[in-house]
């Protein structure tokens, strides 16, 4: 028998849609503020919103009607008609979003239109029809939701950490605060402030009050018109591209979207400049006629569909290069320091005015960081000293090389302190000592992961570094996976933090410090399982370790490279899979003489 849903379950289903996750609803109530007009807009959330939402704005309020209205299905005040949909200028234009939170959540509304003398209150829930009294209340709109998916459990288990859902939120919140720089934009967590954005008279002070000096400073201006689009924004400069992934933004027609598509439009004119694994931050923002973009494709929206996808495609990858070209890698935004936000810069040497650099610590390049000082001093190696017992050959060695490495390993040629040339059987071995160091440090960090313990640390002189609030948050969120692991990081407020001490085997310089800890952020923001994650953070901290093995090594060092790298378990490939040693045999050779 056909049946009509009761109203309550079919606003259920469509919650689905429109509510997947906390974010979903800040997104939709920061949205509905913005097209209210308002000049202020404050959010806050407890426990990433799974217990509370609040978003309060200064904008047009509603109608007593309209309060208890505006959570029908399809009720929205606009669109009139079918020829509005083609040219939408405001966020919300279906009429869904508010009857979906409703649907699984508890609300409260209190509102007031500048023009009246009362307020609003209206409280609904997905089992309780609406209940609407007047009340004493500012001039604006103050939705509260409580208890999110408390009557679905299967979407309420299904949510992340309380930092993963936060770090969506903050998302959506940047995605809203970027297009729109003229509106102030509160966020604050537990009590605890995120974002307080001022309004900025341009989006370049936008920028550079929720990235601060250190993002914003590395920006290149684009700016290119076309019949079709006009594209305008900023792009990362190459020099500073940072590992994270999360500073890249597209918007058009002043509504954010998602382009895995244009992204490699944007990401083109880097490959030759970025290592593979590096993404550009990049603010874009596209114009074009409503006609020619189809904003209507996806509930959430943000999906969508353009007419010339294609030459929207080479126009972007031509404005960026373009841009890239002509800054010359210099930056070129003239930020204006002076209205700069209250980020500390704090760094030891700015604040004792001394003027003195950190020393710069001796490394060895074959420096073993795990090694207890109890383990007996290897006497045929005195130089190297209690870091650097040897180790016995191990049954560890590659099948293929088993032969050559017994070899004759005795002579080793040092190449350029980029690789070690040896005779054997077959012809030479050329190992490429980064990588190789990259393999061992590797195999060693993920034993110590396995093994629990500690790795030990290295004090540093301590390094602020400067961070996205959510890189922030993910650096933050496991203080005991980062102890374990030899870090001692500390929050400084105002999305900075203070690297008191690193792993051992670290580079040390500040500027590497940074880009360790951009590493570190990028393994610990994928949401992979444990085990998966010591493996990404283990290829990482390889990766940081190994970064700083210029010093030429000499025989003994070089040999005591290679034993090492052969008693690994996967002793001819880098964690990432390139290969640290490669063969050129003897008829390889005859055939080039
Ligand atoms: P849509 O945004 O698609 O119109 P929503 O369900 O998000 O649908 O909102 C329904 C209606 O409620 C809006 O069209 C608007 O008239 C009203 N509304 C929602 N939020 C606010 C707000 N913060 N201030 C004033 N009016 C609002
Ligand atoms: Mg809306």
């Amino acid at each position: 028998m056909l049946q009509v849903l009761p109203q309550n379950i079919s606003n259920l289903i469509a919650a689905g849609e429109v509510v997947s996750r906390p974010a979903s609803v800040v997104k939709e109530l920061v949205e509905n503020a913005v097209d209210a007009g308002a000049k202020s807009v404050v959010v806050s959330v407890l426990d990433a919103g799974k217990t509370l939402i609040q978003v309060i704005d200064d904008g047009c309020g509603m109608s007593p009607d309209d309060a208890v209205l505006c959570f029908e299905r399809h009720a929205t005040s606009k669109i009139a008609s079918a020829e509005d949909l083609q040219r939408i200028v405001t966020y919300g234009f279906r009429g869904e979003a508010l009857a979906s939170i409703a649907a699984v959540a508890e609300v409260t509304l209190r509102t007031r239109r500048p023009e009246d003398e009362i307020g609003t209150m209206v409280e609904i829930s997905g089992t309780q029809p609406a209940r609407r009294q007047p009340v004493a209340a500012p001039s604006g709109t103050h939705f509260a939701i409580r208890n999110l998916f408390y009557n679905v459990p299967a979407r309420r288990k299904f949510l992340k950490s309380d930092n993963a859902e936060l770090r969506a939120i903050i998302q959506e919140f940047l995605r809203i605060a970027l297009i729109r720089p003229e509106v102030a934009f509160k966020l604050t967590s537990n009590g605890k402030e995120i974002h307080n954005l001022r309004p900025a008279a341009t989006r370049k002070k936008r920028i550079l009050d929720i990235y601060g000096m250190n993002l914003a400073k590395e920006l290149v201006e684009v700016n290119v018109d076309t019949s079709l689009v006009r594209v305008s924004g900023y792009v990362g400069n190459p020099e500073d591209a940072r590992k994270s992934t999360g500073n890249q933004f597209f918007f058009v027609n002043g509504r954010f979207f998602r382009s895995p598509f244009f992204h490699k439009a944007v990401c083109k004119p880097y490959e030759k400049l970025l290592p593979d694994d590096y993404t550009p931050a990049y603010f874009l923002f596209l114009e074009t006629e409503p006609e020619r973009v189809d904003v209507n494709i996806h509930p959430a929206k943000t999906e969508v569909k353009f007419e010339d996808e294609g030459m929207i495609f080479e126009i972007l990858v031509a404005a960026v290069r373009e841009a890239l070209g002509k800054n010359d890698f210099t930056p070129s935004i003239d930020f204006d320091m002076k209205g700069a936000p209250d980020i500390p810069v704090f760094s030891p040497r700015d604040s004792n005015g001394a003027g003195y650099r950190p020393p710069r610590m001796d490394y060895s390049p074959l420096f073993n960081p795990f090694d207890t000082p109890s383990e007996p001093l290897p006497s045929e190696l005195p130089e190297l000293g209690a870091t650097e017992p040897a180790l016995p050959p191990t049954p560890g060695y590659g099948r293929l090389f088993e032969e050559e490495s017994s070899a004759a390993l005795s002579s080793l040629i040092v190449l350029q302190r980029k690789y070690i040339v040896t005779p054997v059987k077959s012809g030479m071995m050329v190992i490429d000592i980064r990588r190789a160091r990259q393999r061992i440090f590797y195999e060693r960090y993920l034993e110590k992961m396995a093994e629990r313990q500690p790795v030990r640390q290295q004090s540093l002189f301590p390094v602020t570094v400067q961070l996205s609030a959510e890189d922030c948050l993910t650096l933050l969120g496991q203080p005991d996976l980062l102890a374990r692991l030899g870090f001692d990081i500390q929050d400084f407020g105002g999305n900075t933090v203070v690297v008191n001490a690193l792993p051992e085997g670290y580079p040390t310089s500040e500027e590497e410090v940074r880009r360790c800890i951009d590493q570190l952020i990028a393994a610990l923001r994928d949401d992979t399982s444990l085990e998966d994650q010591h493996h990404l953070m283990a290829a990482s901290m390889a990766a940081s370790a190994s970064a700083c093995g210029a010093e030429s090594l000499n025989a003994t060092e070089a040999q005591l490279l290679v034993d090492r790298l052969f008693a690994c378990r996967e002793p001819k490939l880098t964690p990432d899979g390139r290969r640290t040693l490669t063969l050129i045999t003897l008829e390889e050779l005859e055939k080039k003489l």
